[in-house]
């Protein structure tokens, strides 16, 4: 078996073998949508996931197809004119220009790739209807921390936030009190086949989004808030979903409160002090991210100067599969990810063959 660390696609969750042969074995591939049997399948994904990531009732949860996609959703069902983007790497970026080819007018405040942001004492423009977040640019292996966030939304209580934890879920305890929106999807710490978005979308949002319609300004069709919220209330989705991936996410946060979301944040933590640690001590290879408040916990991307290449060539004949730098630090990076699948002794082997 191969160890697979790309940031994404990355390593299967164990379990998701069995869920996949279960669900084909029940006959889930031929279930009706609007069967009480996918109403059940639907409802345990989502009351999972909402006891896993402490989802408060004031959050809906909303499953499409992608995060991309959400990042559009978002923006067309919470934004007349203008939202505001921190960019600092390859999705934030992308987020913001979405806003752009939607029509909005999306203000940003960018710093180099590798940054973070503290967010004190922002300045948020006049107007600004939506902040746009991205907690773990996996593009550069830079985290921002939860409790800036917070104060962020301390300082604009009446802006909402949305936030991309694509590749921070599960494993950052997110207070949602402080966070409008956030979305990820599957393929990443759920260790899942891609295929499946989640959104996780508050009242406020939901308000805004219906007094865009109300008002004549297109906030998209299948999946505006207001239809998806009237489905999910059904335990329904609009269109024909992916249900095989429902049935194996609801499974797999089923099989993450079993052993435990804090045992499981826990030993990330053991991981990735192990890898800081070891490239710290490395005379060649060095973590990219300088700064040790903005270092990524699940993806960790060290510096190799020019030979990525050879070190992906090198691990992949023992079988473990690493990323490379995203973009133009392909030749010059390469990128661990550390979620759930990824045990303490594959890690080992990293270091050991480095
Ligand atoms: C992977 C990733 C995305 C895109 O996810 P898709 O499933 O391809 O839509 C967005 N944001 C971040 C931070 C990601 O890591």
């Amino acid at each position: 078996m191969l160890s697979v660390f790309t940031p994404g696609p990355s390593q299967l969750y164990p379990t998701v073998y069995g869920h996949v042969n279960t669900a084909l074995a029940k006959n889930i591939g031929s279930i009706s949508h609007r069967s009480k049997a996918f109403e059940e399948i639907f409802r345990a994904a989502s009351e999972s996931l909402r006891i896993l990531l402490n989802i408060p009732r004031t959050h809906h949860i909303f499953f499409i197809s992608s995060a991309l996609e959400a990042m559009e959703r978002i923006i067309e069902n919470c934004v007349e004119k203008q939202s505001f983007h921190y960019v600092n790497g390859a999705f934030s970026k992308k987020w913001y220009e979405y806003a752009g080819q939607l029509g909005k007018k999306p203000e940003k405040k960018e710093i180099p790739f590798g940054q973070g942001f503290s967010f004190d004492s922002e300045r948020i423009p006049k107007h600004t209807e939506l902040i746009c977040i991205t907690h773990n640019e996996t593009s550069t292996g830079v985290a921002l921390g939860l409790k800036d966030i917070y104060a962020l939304k301390k300082q604009y209580p009446n802006i909402p936030i949305a936030m991309d934890i694509v590749s921070s879920a599960p494993y950052s305890d997110i207070d949602f009190h402080y966070i409008d929106m956030a979305f990820f999807s599957v393929q990443k710490g759920f260790g899942m086949p891609a295929g499946l978005g989640v959104m996780i979308v508050n009242d406020g949002a939901l308000e805004k989004a219906k007094s865009l319609q109300s008002r004549g300004i297109s906030i998209g069709g299948y999946h505006g808030f207001p239809v998806l919220w009237k489905m999910a209330e059904k335990f329904q989705t609009p269109e024909t979903p992916n249900v095989l991936a429902l049935y194996v996410f609801g499974k797999v946060c089923g099989d993450f409160l079993k052993k435990g979301i804090g045992k499981i944040r826990k030993q990330t933590d053991e991981k990735t002090r192990m890898l800081y640690d070891f490239f710290d001590a490395h005379e060649e290879y060095k973590p990219f991210i300088k700064e040790k408040k903005f270092r990524s916990p699940t993806t960790i991307e060290i510096e190799v100067q020019g030979k990525s290449d050879e070190i992906v060539k090198r691990l992949s004949k023992k079988g473990i599969i690493v990323g490379k730098g995203y973009g133009d630090f392909k030749d010059s990076h390469i990128r661990i990810a550390n979620f759930p699948a990824h045990t303490k002794r594959e890690v080992k082997r990293i270091i050991e063959n480095m």
